[in-house]
């Protein structure tokens, strides 16, 4: 169970050290959520004057609808009195219809605004994309080593797994994902203390240390480790 814990904490720091991010990378890479940003805001922008355009250019339908109606009206007015009153009808009509159509010009040009924009903003990240794609190849081909190293230690641990028993094997995965990823804790040669939380261990559970047993740190609860002298 030891050397599975260090075989496992050696993959950890290799995890580690490939998900850091290079400055390299890192710098393009906000430039690259910026624009991507930046982007987003003008569509999102776009889609409201959009939505505004259709409700105006709905109600100027209506409005030219209603217009053609009061002039049909003029037609057959009988006196100068319903003369007089259908002008005044067509008359506000059209200063109605006259407004919508000046929305609608104006949203139209809005959204032009915003197309020219979001072009120039594509062709900037044409380029902008490219060099987000060479920095991140560049970082994760840089990882090769590491890659291959983590490879083999995977391997490695699956294959300590394989010799554990099911029930230590199980007691191992539990305390390694309560403690941190640490679930086996060195006593150090001559020494009396758990290296991980610094609590000191009863000789009477040194001596059942010593004998091979399966004995927990008092302190923190992983399984100890008693390293023994090399030679
Ligand atoms: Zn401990």
């Amino acid at each position: 169970m030891w050397e599975l814990q260090t075989v496992l904490s050696a993959l950890n720091e290799r995890e580690k050290q490939m998900a850091v991010k290079p400055e390299a990378f890192a710098e393009v890479e906000r430039e690259w959520l910026g624009a991507n940003e930046e982007a987003a805001r003008l569509q999102q922008q776009k889609e409201g004057i959009e939505k505004d355009k259709r409700r105006v250019d709905g109600e100027l339908s209506d409005q030219q609808e209603l217009l053609k109606k009061y002039q049909g009206q003029l037609m057959q007015v009988k006196n100068q009195q319903q003369y007089a009153a259908a002008w005044k009808e067509i008359d506000a009509t059209r200063k109605h219809v006259k407004e919508l159509e000046d929305s609608s010009l104006k949203s139209m040009g809005e959204i032009e605004e915003i197309d020219a924009k979001l072009e120039a903003g594509r062709a900037a990240n044409s380029d902008l994309q490219a060099r987000y794609d060479a920095a991140h190849a560049e970082w994760q081909n840089s990882l090769g080593d590491l890659r291959k190293e983590a490879e083999a230690l995977r391997k490695k641990a699956a294959g300590i797994e394989a010799t554990l028993s099911p029930r230590m094997r199980s007691e191992f995965q539990k305390i390694y994902k309560q403690r941190q990823q640490i679930a086996v804790s060195r006593v150090g040669v001559g020494g009396d203390t758990c290296t991980v939380c610094r609590n000191r261990v009863r000789p009477q559970v040194a001596q059942q240390l010593k004998r091979g047993e399966l004995v927990h740190c008092e302190g923190c609860h992983r399984i100890l480790y008693l390293e023994r002298p090399t030679s």
